[in-house]
């Protein structure tokens, strides 16, 4: 089992560290967030470390989309969520804080306070193409 001793994740599913575990399986486990956005707030981890959405191997990937799908539905039917947004942050500059991969699910409640993080706006259509062509040249 790949370990990182200096991982709070990883000692999390060592059980070093305490955590409250909501759902679990071979490759994953899915314990609540210290902080949470909201009343439900789950982290979804692969047992194994990888530090990112980069790092991580595509089984333990899967893994960890069947388990937030698992956690989503637990929040709908348990907590009574009205939805639930999954979000996975990558690298320090997309808010990443914790460098061991995790799921965010977040449960949403009609009168809960988070809000969108970008202002949709309609996009340069040059822009947008030049973006286009950079990514598929
Ligand atoms: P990130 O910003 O890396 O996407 O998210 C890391 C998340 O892990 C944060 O929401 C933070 O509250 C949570 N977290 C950090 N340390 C601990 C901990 O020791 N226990 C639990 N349950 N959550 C933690
Ligand atoms: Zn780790």
């Amino acid at each position: 089992m790949a370990q990182d001793p200096d991982c709070i994740f990883c000692k999390i599913v060592a059980g070093e560290l305490p955590s409250l575990v909501v759902a679990e399986d071979e490759r994953t486990v899915a314990f609540l967030d210290v902080n949470p956005a909201t009343p439900g707030h789950t982290i979804v981890v692969p047992r194994d470390h990888s530090a990112d959405l980069h790092a991580i191997g595509a089984e333990d990937l899967a893994a960890c989309a069947a388990m937030g799908q698992r956690v989503a539905g637990l929040l709908v039917d348990r907590l009574d969520a009205a939805g639930v947004n999954l979000l996975n942050n990558v690298g320090a500059a997309a808010w990443q804080t914790v460098f061991h991969f995790h799921l965010h699910v977040v449960p949403r409640y009609a009168d809960d306070p988070l809000t969108l993080p970008w202002i949709p706006a309609p996009g340069d259509r040059d822009e947008i193409g030049r973006t286009h062509a950079r990514l598929t040249a």
